[in-house]
C-alpha cells in the first residue's frame, strides 16, 4: 500500500512556513531565509529547489553516521513492525532494557541505572531533580540549589535554563520565574595550554561559599558546546571533581553535546578521566534519527529513593523509553562499534586543523580551534546571518553560526574531498567578511 502525501510547491511551501511555523530562536515570521529540505542521504542534505549541500552541522551534534542510514532505517522497520510505542509504567521491553545495558557498560562503573527521556533539555532536568531528591532522601532538604559555569548550555526548559549562561540566557526577562543558581567565571585556560592554577579560584571560592545549600555541580565536560564553543582545560574538571567530593556535593556531567565520540574520546569525562555521580546523554544516542535522552545515576544515589518521602522518584515522561527510538539508539551504538570511528575523529581533526588555519589571516577572526570533530572559527564581531547563511548555501554547505562563531562538526563518515568543501566555503566566506 503506498500512501500519497499531497507535495507543495517550494515557494507554497515557504509562504505558509512564513505565515505559520516558528523556527528555533528566530522571531515570528523568520528574519532571513529559511531552506526547504527535500530529502537527505549521507552527508547530503538534497532542497526543494535541487540544490545538494554537504552537512557541516550533523543536525546540532546528533547525525553522527549521515542521514537516511541503511541499518538505523532497518532497525527502525524492524521495530515499527512490532510496536512503534507502549506506556513504561509497568511494562518493559527488548529495546529499552538491552539500551540501558549497553549506556552502563559504556560508562564508568558507577553509572548503573538509567532514566530514559525525550530530549537533552529533560534528561537534565532529570539530573537536577534526582539530585534534589537526593538530598532530601538524606535529610538535607536545604540542598536545592546549583552550582555552574558562566558561558554553559544545558537547555531551553525552565530548571536547565537557570543554568544556561545568564546573559546569553537573558535571564532577566524570566526574572520571576527562573530560579537563580550560581555561576562561577568560565575557564579561560584552554584544552590545551599550560594549566594555571587560578584558573579553579571563582568555582573553588563560590562552591566553599555556599556548600550547604548546592544539591549539585553541573557541567559540560572539556566543551562548552552552544554557550561559546569553548574547550577548557582537563585539569579544570579533575580539580571540579576533587572540589564537589571535599564539599559533598554531587557532580553532574552534561555529556549530551560531547558523548558518542565527538570530542575524540567515546565521551568527554574520559579526558580526566572523571566519573560523575549523574550523567545525561541524548542528541547522537539515536544517531540523529529521532529524540531520545537518559540520564544516568550511581547505586549511590539511587539507593536513597525507597526510603525517602515520597518512596519514588518523581518524574515520569508519556514517552519514555520510547522502543522506536531506543531500538534505533541500540543498532547506532552497534554501528558506532563496528568500525574505528576514535580514527576517523581524529582524522576529522587534523584536517579541520589543517585547512581551518588560514582563517587566522583574516581580519574578522579572533581565535580558531579545533578538538575531536569539532572546528570554530570565532570572530570579533556577531555574523549577519541573513547574509552569510545563504553565502554558505551557495557555496554547496549547510552551516548554521551563531553570534560570533562560524563552526562546524560534520556526520563522522564524511570523506575527506566533502570536508575540504565545507573548509573552503569558511575559509572564502570567513575571509570577504569586513575587518571589526
Ligand atoms: C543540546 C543540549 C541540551 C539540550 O538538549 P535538547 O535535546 O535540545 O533539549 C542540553 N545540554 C547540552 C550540553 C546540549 O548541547
Amino acid at each position: 500500500m503506498t500512501v500519497t502525501v499531497n507535495r507543495l510547491p517550494a515557494d507554497q511551501l515557504l509562504a505558509l512556513d512564513r505565515r505559520h511555523v516558528w523556527h528555533p530562536y528566530a522571531p515570528m515570521p523568520a528574519q532571513g531565509p529559511v531552506f526547504p529540505v527535500r530529502s537527505a542521504q549521507g552527508v547530503y542534505l538534497y532542497l526543494e529547489t535541487g540544490d545538494r549541500l554537504v552537512d557541516g552541522m550533523s543536525s546540532w551534534w546528533a547525525c553522527i553516521h549521515g542521514y537516511n542510514h541503511p541499518r538505523l532505517n532497518q532497525a527502525a522497520h524492524d521495530q515499527i513492525d512490532r510496536m512503534s510505542h507502549v506506556m513504561f509504567g509497568g511494562l518493559t521491553h527488548q529495546p529499552a532494557v538491552q539500551l540501558a545495558q549497553r549506556l552502563v557498560q559504556w560508562t564508568p562503573a558507577p553509572l548503573q541505572h538509567v532514566f530514559f527521556c525525550d530530549s537533552g533539555s529533560v534528561a537534565v532536568e532529570v539530573a537536577m531533580k534526582l539530585a534534589i531528591q537526593y538530598w532530601h532522601n538524606r535529610g538535607q532538604p536545604q540542598r536545592q540549589h546549583f552550582i555552574t559555569l558562566r558561558r554553559g548550555y544545558h537547555g531551553d526548559t525552565f530548571a536547565a535554563m537557570a543554568v544556561c549562561d545568564p546573559v546569553n540566557g537573558m535571564h532577566h526577562l524570566f526574572r520571576r520565574s527562573l530560579v537563580s543558581q550560581y555561576f562561577a567565571d568560565a575557564p579561560q585556560v584552554g584544552f590545551d595550554q599550560p594549566w594555571q592554577e587560578q584558573d579553579i579560584q571563582s568555582f573553588a571560592t563560590l562552591l566553599a561559599q555556599h556548600q550547604g545549600e548546592i544539591a549539585a555541580a553541573i557541567f559540560e565536560p572539556i566543551v562548552q558546546g552552544a554557550g561559546g564553543m569553548r574547550f577548557y582545560h582537563p585539569e579544570y574538571l579533575r580539580r571540579v571533581r576533587e572540589l564537589c567530593d571535599q564539599y559533598n556535593t554531587l557532580l553532574i556531567l552534561d555529556e549530551i553535546a560531547t558523548g558518542f565520540g565527538r570530542t575524540g574520546k567515546l565521551f568527554a569525562l574520559e579526558y580526566g578521566p572523571v566519573c560523575p555521580d549523574i550523567l545525561c546523554l541524548g542528541k547522537a544516542l539515536s544517531g540523529g534519527f529521532m529524540s531520545l535522552a537518559a540520564t544516568l545515576t550511581s547505586e549511590e544515589i539511587s539507593q536513597t529513593f525507597a526510603q525517602g518521602e515520597a518512596g519514588v522518584f518523581m518524574h515520569g515522561p508519556t514517552f519514555m523509553a520510547n522502543p522506536l527510538a531506543c531500538a534505533v539508539a541500540l543498532e547506532n551504538l552497534n554501528l558506532l562499534e563496528s568500525y574505528d570511528w576514535a580514527a576517523r575523529v581524529q582524522a576529522i581533526a587534523h584536517q579541520l586543523a589543517r585547512e581551518l588555519e588560514p582563517c587566522r589571516q583574516a581580519a574578522a577572526v579572533k581565535d580558531v580551534r579545533v578538538l575531536g570533530a569539532i572546528g570554530v572559527v570565532e570572530l570579533h564581531q556577531p555574523v549577519d546571518m541573513t547574509t552569510v547563511q545563504p553565502q554558505f548555501v551557495a557555496q554547496g554547505v549547510w552551516l548554521r553560526p551563531f553570534g560570533r562563531l562560524i563552526y562546524t562538526m560534520p556526520p563522522y563518515i564524511i570523506e575527506p574531498q566533502e570536508l575540504s568543501q565545507i573548509t573552503r566555503a569558511m575559509v572564502s566566506v570567513i575571509s570577504s567578511l569586513p575587518s571589526p
